[in-house]
């Protein structure tokens, strides 16, 4: 019998899916380093355990697990639903969730921001570093961050007053949003027995929410998870402690940001070519093989669009965006030569 894990819950500690997990496979008597390679084969071909493993993954793992076959595909998908609804509970109760679903789906609302961040960061080394070492700010998120297209603002704004948010009152676009943002409002739901104070951000894009979404002025937030897919424009950056940011020196950022990331502009620790990626390459939402995508949810597809290989999420705006004005990549052709002043 494979001796089970004890965790030690500290106080203050959100309820984080990462420790669930780990209880649940403890319990389970699974312990992959005791099982021998013919098992571990069969172990892969029962959905339930396929799940559960997946369940204790990284998001890369999920996604490559879903390209191996149809079975791991729907288990991977699967994996993904139940870390998002653990995710986003805080601010969407588990009895609320087919509802919020619907809703991403009839208004085209995407979930973005530190939230989204932290779900796409589930059980990396990060992630679980900083649990360990009792740092919340990678498993406890601040507030729930959504994107609407243009029109979808009142609707949207319905249907959390009808889920308990209050106080709905309009913010200021900052920096690079400015330009693609018409609205940004703001609520809360105020703490409850057993529950802490949600704040949910809602913005409306000029047009697609991917305006918005490109023009972040971080990596680790040119993310974005539709009732669909979930997209993002630096993949491999997020589960990195530190995130690039623009280098445009106009931009402001708000002051508590210092706080919750470590930002820098300088790429110089890529260790490889900076390829499509490149942060001062100009990038196009049409046809950029860097932006990945990810269909999570098995019972609902993206449309597709006019543009062969695109989806509508994608390709309904055409729009072109750029990071940086410099790279700082030794090994990249657009290398400026310098180091950025710090
Ligand atoms: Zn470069």
């Amino acid at each position: 019998m494979p001796r089970r894990k004890k965790i030690p819950k500290q106080p203050g500690w959100y309820e984080s899916p990462l420790i669930l997990q780990e209880y649940r496979l403890a319990h389970m008597g699974i312990d992959l380093s005791r099982m021998p390679f013919k098992q571990a084969a069969e172990a892969f071909g029962v959905p339930e355990l396929c799940h559960a493993i997946l369940m204790n993954t990284d998001v890369y793992t999920i996604i490559a697990a879903s390209r191996t076959n149809k079975d791991t595909r729907k288990a991977a998908q699967k994996a993904f639903r139940t870390l998002l609804e653990a995710t986003v509970k805080p601010f969407i109760f588990h009895d609320q969730f087919p509802g919020f679903l619907k809703t991403m789906k009839e208004t085209g609302l995407g979930l973005m921001g530190s939230l989204l961040r932290m779900l796409l960061m589930s059980n990396s080394a990060l992630q679980i570093d900083a649990a360990r070492g009792g740092i919340t700010r990678f498993i406890r998120p601040d507030d729930l961050n959504v994107v609407v297209p243009f029109g979808a603002l009142s609707k949207t704004r319905d249907y959390f007053s009808k889920i308990g948010y209050t106080h709905f009152h309009s913010l200021v676009p900052w920096g690079t949003y400015k330009h693609a943002v018409t609205h940004v409002i703001g609520a809360f739901r105020p703490a409850r027995l057993g529950e802490r104070t949600c704040h949910v951000t809602i913005t409306e894009s000029v047009g697609n929410i991917m305006h918005v979404v490109l023009a972040g002025p971080m990596t680790c937030w040119m993310n974005v998870l539709t009732a669909s897919k979930v997209y993002c424009a630096y993949p491999t950056l997020i589960t990195n402690s530190t995130t690039l940011r623009t280098d445009i020196r106009t931009v402001d950022f708000p002051r508590r940001i210092g706080g919750c990331y470590n930002t820098k502009v300088d790429n110089s620790e890529w260790t490889g070519k900076c390829g499509r990626h490149c942060p001062a390459m100009p990038r196009n939402s049409i046809g950029d093989k860097a932006l990945a995508s990810f269909g999570w949810n098995a019972g609902l597809a993206t449309p597709d669009s006019r543009f062969p290989g695109e989806d509508s999420v994608l390709s309904s705006s055409i729009i072109q965006w750029r990071l940086s004005e410099k790279c700082y990549n030794e090994r990249c052709p657009n290398y400026v030569g310098r180091r950025p002043p710090l």
